[in-house]
């Protein structure tokens, strides 16, 4: 499984607990570093994201999804 399908798998197994915690660095020179956590489970996900834009858009509309 890849870092993105973790990522996204996170986002749906925890949005409906309530509040969602998204930290996202910056982009270096190859790669975001994301980190989701939720407060209910009192768990997190922290993972690096290469930053081709085409993996970025998949990933941030889950997130954006998310936090409606
Ligand atoms: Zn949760």
């Amino acid at each position: 499984m890849s870092v993105l399908q973790d990522l996204r798998k996170f986002v749906r197994q925890h949005r409906g607990c309530g509040v969602l915690t998204i930290h996202l660095e910056p982009p270096a020179d190859t790669a975001y570093s994301i980190e989701i956590g939720c407060r209910a489970c009192d768990t997190a996900l922290c993972c690096t994201v290469d930053a081709a834009a085409a993996a970025w858009d998949l990933t941030h509309t889950d997130l954006l999804l998310a936090l409606n």
